[in-house]
């Protein structure tokens, strides 16, 4: 199994204050099924959970169901948020997030890294070749980390090889903004 995620983020500002209608509209889209372990925002993968995610490559090793000796390591789905501020969601496969302005790979986002996972975003990372100060939510960071209040967490994917079907983001849209979809790894 792999410590890969695949990540759906809800547009900036997302804040459902009804929690239980998120999780019962992504029973009904049959993404999650019943309720798992022992935290309340963790599901086992629901009936239709193979129609709203494709997976590329040949024979994709998926285990959806929780293995018998009780470990975590399988493909299920937690939810996270909503956050009262965004925050990044990065790992170790994050790459520099490139300047708005000029485009050049912002190297030293590292360094901003830990201040925007505990949601402080008014601090800016100012490009070291054309001064533009750029705050997380204007930087593209090319499906490898994301920035939000709310995010649905796909746990034991291959990173690029699970990708949610369009039918899946039009739903989760409704009649708001886009979300988008991003992959983390730790190795
Ligand atoms: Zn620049």
């Amino acid at each position: 199994m792999t410590s890969g995620k695949l990540l759906l983020q809800a547009p900036l500002g997302y804040n459902p204050t009804d929690q239980g209608g998120v999780i019962s509209h992504l029973t009904n889209l049959g993404l999650v099924g019943a309720h798992y372990g022992d935290t309340p925002v963790a599901y086992l993968a629901g009936p239709k959970f193979l129609q709203l995610i494709t997976f590329l490559g040949c024979s994709p090793q998926l285990q959806l169901e929780p293995p018998a000796d009780g470990s975590q390591n399988f493909c299920h789905i937690r939810l996270h948020g909503p956050f009262e501020k965004p925050r990044l969601l990065s790992a170790a496969n994050t790459r520099p997030p490139r300047c708005p302005a000029c485009g050049k790979g912002l190297a030293q986002w590292h360094q901003m890294e830990p201040i925007w996972r505990n949601g402080n975003s008014e601090s800016k990372i100012i490009c070291q070749s054309c001064g533009q100060s750029a705050s997380p939510a204007d930087l593209d960071w090319r499906r490898k980390a994301g920035f939000g209040h709310y995010f649905i967490e796909i746990c034991g994917v291959f990173p690029e090889e699970a990708v949610p079907l369009p039918a899946l983001m039009e739903s989760l849209r409704g009649e708001g903004a886009p979300w988008r979809y991003f992959y983390l790894q730790d190795w």
